[in-house]
């Protein structure tokens, strides 16, 4: 067991209840899965965040194929909504095997990889600016101990690296801005998004790009954004590298549309 895995795996002893936040949009590449086997010990929170991103019919999908797993509940929910995470808080205490006992708040632990909304969901948890929110992959770091309404936070949020071993789950997660552009660089993770968008999500694209018809290849379509977008070079050559940002950008944003980068596959519907 890797040292980051271990000490996570301390820290799980000492609460009732652990809640993995995961990205809605892809959530077995957004998972650590050295830390599913810590998962048996405690109720098990698989909350899937950024929900307002990702294609609502295959985020009903996975919660299905999670709720399927023994010991995990599984909830889609964003992290920056109030309503949704009291529901969430309400959901840990039921889970917890201390439910009920008075002076007995449920201890609570939030894990996940970079950038999925943990630090995220703990302010919202809180109500107040606790954990450091950024756009880019950063370790979340919270100061205090967080006890609120029969709830007491860990103080340290597990960050557990992904797993980059798989090369379509790595570009996965940089499509999705999960990790840093310079682990890969814009066009190679623009044109591996422009393939799949075209295949999966054609009619999003040709909406976003007020376009008949699509171009005839990914490489053809990152030009094309590149030309309406203004990414020119000297020479009036397209710059396909900013291009390739632009495009990323729009998609990391959700403005081409609601799109999941993964779909629950028939091997994962049993549990392992
Ligand atoms: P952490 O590294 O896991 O702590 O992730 P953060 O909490 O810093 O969140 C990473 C980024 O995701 C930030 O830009 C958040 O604003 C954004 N984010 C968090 N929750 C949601 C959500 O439900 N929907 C969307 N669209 N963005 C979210």
């Amino acid at each position: 067991m890797g040292k980051a895995l271990e000490s996570i795996a301390d820290l799980i002893k000492k609460v009732d209840v652990v809640i993995e936040v995961l990205d809605a949009r892809l959530p077995s590449s957004s998972s650590n899965h050295q830390l599913q086997a810590l998962r048996r010990t405690k109720p098990w929170v698989k909350v899937l965040n950024k929900p307002d991103l990702a294609d609502p019919a295959v985020t009903a999908a996975w919660l299905k194929q999670f709720k399927s797993e023994t010991g995990v509940s599984a909830v889609a929910i964003s992290a920056k909504k109030q309503l949704e995470v009291k529901k969430l808080i309400k959901l840990c205490k039921e889970l917890s095997p201390r439910n009920g006992r008075l002076g007995f708040p449920t201890r609570v632990m939030v894990v996940g990889i970079p950038n999925v909304g943990k630090s995220t969901l703990i302010n919202t948890m809180a109500g107040r600016s606790l954990a450091k929110v950024g756009d880019k992959p950063a370790i979340t770091t919270v100061n205090q101990r967080i006890e609120l309404d029969g709830i007491v936070l860990s103080d340290t949020p597990g960050v557990l690296w992904p797993e980059m071993d798989d090369q379509e789950g790595a570009y996965r997660l940089a499509a999705s801005g999960a990790i840093g552009a310079n682990a890969l660089d814009y066009h190679t993770v623009g044109l591996f998004a422009a393939e799949y968008l075209m295949r999966r999500y054609p009619e999003l694209l040709k909406s976003r790009y007020k376009v008949a018809e699509l171009s005839e290849s990914p490489s053809a379509l990152i030009e094309e954004i590149g030309r309406s977008l203004g990414c020119l070079i000297a020479g009036g050559e397209i710059d396909l590298n900013r291009a390739s940002e632009a495009f990323l950008r729009e998609l990391r944003a959700g403005k081409i549309g609601r799109i999941s980068f993964e779909e629950p596959s028939l091997s994962q519907e049993v549990d392992s």
